[in-house]
């Protein structure tokens, strides 16, 4: 039979164990991270060497970033799936999400934000915003390495530095990434049946009005012009 709380003495004997070998073991990193190492940043290996050994995992979530699907070079805005609609700014527990909408020369809003900041001082890690977006363009990185020595504008973090392409997310989050892609090919084509069927039945109606239209002229007397008309007496 298993002791209610026996787990938390055996993480806490493995604590220990790691704890205690770190003084016999120069190589200490061996004993205090875990091997499950699948996070790959965009910065090049080099400027990255101590990266190869992380605590950070598939399932490792630290702060939101917005999503685009624009590939290589291609500028990410252009493809920016966030549409300003500002739910995750207003669902935000702690209020750090700050969102301005785009708006073109003639005044009208293009549906992307023009700002978005994450204040990542304040930012608790809850993923409500993933949860509330509509559009499936706020998604969690693993990215952990966001210390900065400017206390105030190092913490908060723009829309060109949050933006990460689909492709990053299917490397750090492969099988989240690939069942969020095929939930939305689903829905889109759920929509587009929807829309096809509804345009097909608004057809039909028209038909059927101009056929029922036909018909009341085809039934209404015929009135001869030449006909002498009745004078009044
Ligand atoms: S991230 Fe999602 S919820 Fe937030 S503003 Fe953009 S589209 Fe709306
Ligand atoms: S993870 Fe939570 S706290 Fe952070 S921005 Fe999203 S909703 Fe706000």
């Amino acid at each position: 039979m298993k002791l209610l709380g026996s787990g938390i003495f055996k993480g806490m004997a493995v604590t220990l164990e790691n704890f205690v070998r770190s003084y016999f073991d120069r190589d200490r990193k061996h004993h205090l991270f875990t091997k499950e190492y699948a996070w790959k940043s965009d910065a090049p290996a080099d400027q990255l060497p101590a990266r190869a050994d992380t605590t950070v995992t598939t399932r490792s979530r630290n702060f939101p970033m917005l999503l685009h699907d624009g590939k290589g070079s291609e500028d990410p805005m252009a493809s920016i799936r966030c549409v300003a609609c500002q739910i995750c700014e207003r669902e935000c527990p702690p209020q750090c999400i700050f969102i301005e909408k785009e708006y073109d020369a003639n005044g009208k809003f293009v549906k992307r934000p023009v700002i978005f900041d994450i204040d990542i001082s304040v930012c608790m890690s809850c993923q409500i915003c993933v949860e509330v977006c509509p559009f499936d363009a706020i998604v969690m990185n693993s990215e952990f390495e966001l210390s900065n020595n400017d206390r105030f504008n190092g913490l908060l973090v723009r829309r060109d530095a949050l933006l990460k392409s689909n492709d990053y997310y299917h490397r750090i989050h492969p099988e989240e990434a690939q069942e969020r892609d095929d939930r939305m090919a689903r829905e889109k084509a759920e929509k587009e049946a929807k829309q096809a069927a509804a345009d097909a039945a608004k057809k039909k109606a028209a038909e059927l009005a101009a056929e029922k239209a036909a018909e009341l002229a085809a039934a209404k007397p015929k009135v001869d012009p030449a006909a002498p008309t009745a004078t009044p007496q």
